[in-house]
This record gives structure tokens, sequence and C-alpha cells, in this order.
């Protein structure tokens, strides 16, 4: 059996002695395939099979049960700058991490388009010094809080999670619960935020990627407040060890992202 399906190229490694596996995503799902021969014939495969490339692959697959062979790979784009820039190397090196040890359940075309979109942007848009770290620390933000949204875990921002009602002034975010409580329902793990952020973070899901957008967010007075809220709601479903957000914290924590 053949299939054809754009792809997004999450990582690859060593198999065997000839071999490459090639993890790939796809608006069907993530695809682990063999490329054979990759690693001695460079010919069919040349620069193409790079993480955070986007190509045309093509598959054969014998049985059903079988890891698919990847046949042909084309190159539809090359995010180039992600490969000159430190600061948008780091932040695709964990997203990649991410979705490869993460599955999403669900909206995987959405998402994959999604995906698409982030990746072009950050390729394309020029940080300037000043406001760089910022801007990097509302990227990964914005990537954490919508990965929630793809996987399931969308919080819960309009109304109290135990009792329903709307909040009027005082907001409680608490992750074990999956959004906001209300002052009667807050637990000691719930922690008080002002409207102006709950309403951020309502909009950081509905919100298109646009440089516009993010500036706004870059210049919003409770920053920190945002990235961190995204973190801690992110860190609470992670169950996994992502080794590259640590280098990715360090390098937004010491603003070595150039
Ligand atoms: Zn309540």
């Amino acid at each position: 059996m053949f299939f054809v399906s754009e792809a997004y190229v999450l990582n690859k490694e060593k198999y065997g002695e000839y071999d490459l596996l090639v993890e790939l995503l796809t608006p069907s799902g993530k695809i682990l395939s063999i490329a054979k021969g990759a690693q001695k014939s460079r010919k069919r495969f040349t620069n193409v099979l790079e993480e955070f490339n986007l190509i045309q692959a093509h598959f054969r697959r014998k049985l059903k049960e079988t890891i698919p062979i990847l046949e042909v790979a084309d190159l539809i784009y090359i995010p180039e700058n992600l490969r000159k820039e430190y600061s948008k190397f780091v932040l695709f090196s964990y997203i990649n991490e991410v979705i490869s040890k993460l599955s999403y359940p669900r909206l995987e075309v959405e998402y994959f388009s999604w995906l698409k979109k982030f990746l072009n942007f950050v390729n394309e848009v020029f940080l300037e010094d000043k406001p760089k770290v910022k801007f990097l620390k509302v990227l990964k933000a914005y990537f954490d809080w919508n990965f929630l949204k793809f996987s399931g875990w969308e919080p819960q921002l309009y109304f109290c999670v135990k009792c329903s009602k709307v909040p009027q002034r005082l907001y409680y975010l608490s992750p074990s619960s999956g959004g906001i409580l209300c002052i009667n329902c807050k637990d000691n793990q719930s922690f008080l935020v002002i409207k102006e952020v709950v309403e951020v973070l309502r909009n950081f899901i509905k919100m298109p990627i646009n440089l516009e957008g993010f500036l706004k967010i870059v210049s919003f007075p409770e920053l920190e407040t945002i990235t961190n809220i995204a973190e801690v709601f992110w860190s609470y479903f992670l169950t996994y060890e992502i080794n590259s957000l640590k280098i990715l914290k360090e390098a937004l924590s010491n603003g070595k992202v150039f």
C-alpha cells in the first residue's frame, strides 16, 4: 500500500547500519518511518530529512502492523532561520521534543496547519535585540497554552470549575481543577489573578498567529504572570521529562538567546 502525505520532520536517528528512523508529524498524526539506505546513499534524501523541514512524504506499507517505509521525500519548506538563530532553534527543539513525547488525541488536521503557520511565523519574524527575550517568552507561552488546547486540556477560564458561578472580580487559577475557581471554592493550590490576566489568557487560546497580537502581550504589564501561568498549567500535565526545556529556560533566564 502506498500513501502520500505532507509531513513535518520531528527527529531522526540511525537505524541499523544503513537506515534512518524518521519521526514525522502529518495531518493525521505522528508517523514513525524507515528511510532505507538513508545513512549511506544520501542522494535520495539530501538535506531533506533535517528536523523542522516540511516535506511531501511518500510511504509504502506492506502490512498494517509494520513501520512504513519512507520511499521518497520532496522538500516543501526549509525554515532556514531556525538553524541560524539560536533563539529560534532552542524554541523549536523544545517544540519538537514536546510533540514527539506527547500525543494530542484530537483536531489533528487543525493542529498540523496551526503548527505549520507557527513554524513559518517564527522562521520569518525579525526579532529586535531588545525585546527578544520577552518575545521568545510569549512565543513559548503561546505554544504551551495552545498545546493544552490541542491535547484536550484547555483550562476553563469563564466560570468556576466547581460551582459554575462566574466570578465578578477575583479569579483563582487552579491547575489541578483545570481552570478558575471563585472565592468560595478556592483551595490551597489555587492562586489569585486579576481579571485582565484572565482576559489575556482567554484571548491567548483564540488568538491567531500574528505579530501585532504577540507584541501586545510583550508590552502587557503582567507578562511574567502570563508566561508563569502557562508554565504552571503546562507542567501540571507534563508527565515526561523534556530535556530541551532546561536549555530553553536557561537561554531565557540568562538572556542568552542570540
Ligand atoms: Zn465556585
